[in-house]
């Protein structure tokens, strides 16, 4: 039986994109070769690369003025690269510090600049998001994490500010349509919402790249600009599988469609945990996920007998974040609408037994 895949990342993807990555391993496209033998330099390559970073573009609805590049390193090596490419030591960086990611975003960018915290939700477990904030007007950017996949908040709306914006976009990168336009930078790794891990993708704006620094050159943004994405062996299978994705998400009618089923996921497991009394969220409601729901059981004891339940019933993923505790059900694009319904089956069935 199939497991109902709740995992936070890796995470679930499409059946069909894991069957496409799975024949391409024994022959890539009819060629004779597995997509893991063939050279990043070859025309069987390069055509993987141009389609993937166009994709984005297209799913994105983002023009000229962006490039789009699948860089090594996971999201984490993003938090060092960013401040290291696009801010100078004299210069201010504005951080907005929801949630653990967002606390590692700003200790790495305190290395480069000085990156200031302009807003924290430290004081309330980062149980919210804090809307209204102030900006120093000579900050270079505004970074923050459009979705805080360990403690379950999301913004739903992007921050107004004409300081240039740069999130961190890993846990809920394709889930749905925003203006990406207006972000200078965008940044994911991939094994949440777009792919296996190993890949990270990065859509600059290139009018915000140039610093006085020296910047090692294979960190350096302009450099993979230039060669194309191919400037040392680029992770050829996870790029492989974020294509397979995108096709999927175009496939299935793009982000406008991707949004239609995470509100949908959101509103079936929402609905049901306000009204079971066995549970308690752990955000509150208006900023909460709509991939990745953090909440508890209102006895402490009972979580154990509810992951045991999970576990019998084919559910994985379940146990919260090892930082927050509690309970988490991640809902990518990937998951079907199905699997939340049996894990609010689930939770129904056990407030009756236990509330
Ligand atoms: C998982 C995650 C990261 C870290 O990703 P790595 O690829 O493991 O470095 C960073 N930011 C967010 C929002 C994440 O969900």
């Amino acid at each position: 039986m199939k497991m109902h895949n709740f995992n936070s990342g890796p995470s679930i993807l499409p059946d069909e994109v894991m069957e496409q990555a799975a024949a391409a391993i024994h022959d890539f496209n009819g060629i004779g070769l597995s997509i893991l033998e063939i050279g990043h330099r070859t025309s069987w390559f390069g055509d993987v690369m141009t389609e993937a970073r166009s994709l984005v573009k297209e799913l994105m609805n983002i023009g000229n003025e962006h490039e789009v590049l699948f860089l090594h390193g996971g999201a984490s090596t993003q938090f060092m690269q960013v401040p290291m490419n696009l801010l100078d030591s004299n210069e201010t960086a504005a951080y907005v510090d929801n949630g653990i990611w967002g606390t590692k975003a700003v200790k790495e960018a305190k290395l480069f600049g000085n990156a200031i915290v302009v807003s924290s939700t430290k004081d309330r477990n980062h149980s919210y998001i804090a809307k209204d904030f102030s900006i120093p007007a000579d900050a270079k950017y505004l970074h923050f994490t459009t979705n805080n996949t360990v403690e379950g908040t999301e913004w739903h709306h992007i921050p107004e500010t004409n300081v240039p914006l740069v999130a961190d976009m890993s846990s809920d990168i394709f889930s749905r349509p925003f203006d990406y336009s207006k972000f200078a930078l965008i940044y994911a790794g991939a094994q949440k919402n777009m792919g296996a891990a190993g890949v990270n993708i990065v859509v600059v704006r290139k009018d915000i790249l140039g610093i006085k620094r020296a910047i090692p050159a294979i960190m350096d943004y302009r450099n993979h600009i230039e060669a194309g994405s191919l400037l040392n062996t680029p992770p050829v299978f996870a790029v492989y599988v974020a294509l397979l994705t995108m096709r999927w998400i175009k496939k299935e009618g793009g982000l406008v469609e991707m949004g239609k089923r995470a509100k949908e996921r959101a509103d079936l497991f929402y609905n049901t945990l306000n009204a079971l009394p066995a549970f308690r969220p752990l955000v509150v409601e208006e900023d909460r996920s709509f991939m990745n729901a953090t909440f508890t059981t209102a006895k402490p004891e009972m979580e154990d007998v509810f992951l045991g339940l999970c576990k019998q019933n084919g559910m994985v993923g379940v146990k919260g974040h090892r930082s927050v505790g509690g309970l988490r059900v991640s809902m990518y694009n990937a998951l079907p609408l199905s699997s939340v319904q049996a894990i609010t089956d689930l939770m129904k069935d056990f407030s009756e037994k236990h509330a």
